[in-house]
């Protein structure tokens, strides 16, 4: 079940939602997954073979009836209607054949418990034991291999380096337009700075002339810049991100404030990145609703009221739409 449940979470966090790989580091699931498998092994080890329940007559019987351990022969014989367990010592001849038989089924029964012992069950016990250890060990690396298949020919990690830069370059033009001087977008490839904790699309320092952003956003970005390629809502949430990032650059610090401005923006720079001025407006409309009908887990993010036409924080008070 275990197993199971991991294949389907490794297809989900590969096809799923872009939160879902922000918020969990699929090489812990990995760490998580092997580590089970060496507990299960190592348990199994430890607890040895299931025993075979040994029907013979048990040392609370040979008390009941008074007889003595194993060395003598026990034979099943029987008074009347009852049925009874007795040490062989010498009978007649009749009496002895009748008992032979008895005692011929009771030594069938000795051998199959021969089969069984324990120094031949230990053996292909450890040999069960280790092949479904390794069975496991399989399937994590057989995703893991999936995993560093798609991560390799799909998205911002499979483009050329020249390219990377050639696109960081570009971001980075239009950040530096926001922030009215110049700075720098990075493509946080290795997730020190972003991606670890959830929302965080992109950091940048507070009036400072460098940001990061997650290789997914920046992805998006090239897609939409060099490739012509849009997808809706993950092309208006890059925009933002980039522009928010921008304006933290120039030394905005409030989230509301700076996402109502960032909203604002991502109309000039997705026009700019290759949108049409409409698509760019309904993109960026979109992200505003949708920031409007955040939880109260990110009120921080929250633009605030006077984010709207006319109003305090409009850039462009002039021009009739918003943003
Ligand atoms: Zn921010």
């Amino acid at each position: 079940m275990l197993r199971i449940g991991l294949v389907v979470f490794v297809l989900a966090w590969i096809l799923g939602p872009y939160s879902l790989r922000s918020a969990v580091p699929i090489w812990l699931v990995f760490a998580l997954a092997l580590g089970l498998e060496v507990h299960f092994l190592l348990g199994a080890l430890r607890s040895g073979p299931a025993r075979r329940p040994d029907r013979r007559p048990q040392p609370v019987d040979r008390d009941r009836y008074g007889y003595e351990g194993e060395a003598d022969d026990l034979l099943l014989v029987r008074y009347g209607d009852e049925e009874r367990w007795l040490p062989y010592s010498g009978e007649t001849d009749e009496e002895l054949d009748a008992l032979l038989t008895e005692k011929d089924e009771l030594d069938e029964d000795d051998d199959d418990e021969e089969v069984t012992s324990p120094a031949v069950t230990e053996s292909q016990h450890v040999f069960r034991a280790v092949r479904r250890f390794l069975v496991g060990l399989g399937v994590i690396g057989a995703l893991v291999l999936t995993i560093w298949f798609v991560e390799s020919r799909t998205g911002w990690g499979s483009l050329a380096g020249d390219t990377r830069l050639e696109a960081a370059a570009r971001f980075s033009g239009e950040a530096s337009r926001i922030a009215e001087k110049p700075v720098t977008i990075r493509c946080d490839e290795s997730r020190d700075y972003v991606g670890s904790v959830q929302h965080a699309d992109g950091v940048a320092y507070l009036g400072g002339d460098r940001a990061y952003l997650t290789p997914e956003r920046c992805y998006d970005l090239y897609r939409l810049a060099f490739e012509g390629e849009v997808t809706f809502s993950q092309t208006a949430r890059a925009l933002a991100v980039l522009t928010h990032e921008a304006w933290h650059l120039r030394g905005v610090s409030d989230e509301g404030v700076t996402e109502c401005y960032a909203l604002q923006s991502g109309v000039e720079v997705g026009r700019r990145l290759g949108l049409s001025e409409d698509t760019a407006r309904r993109m960026m409309r979109q992200q505003l609703t949708e920031n409007q009908l955040r939880g109260a887990g990110s009120l921080e993010y929250r633009v605030p009221a006077d984010c709207r036409n006319g109003g305090r924080l409009d850039l462009d008070p002039g021009e009739d739409r918003f943003p």
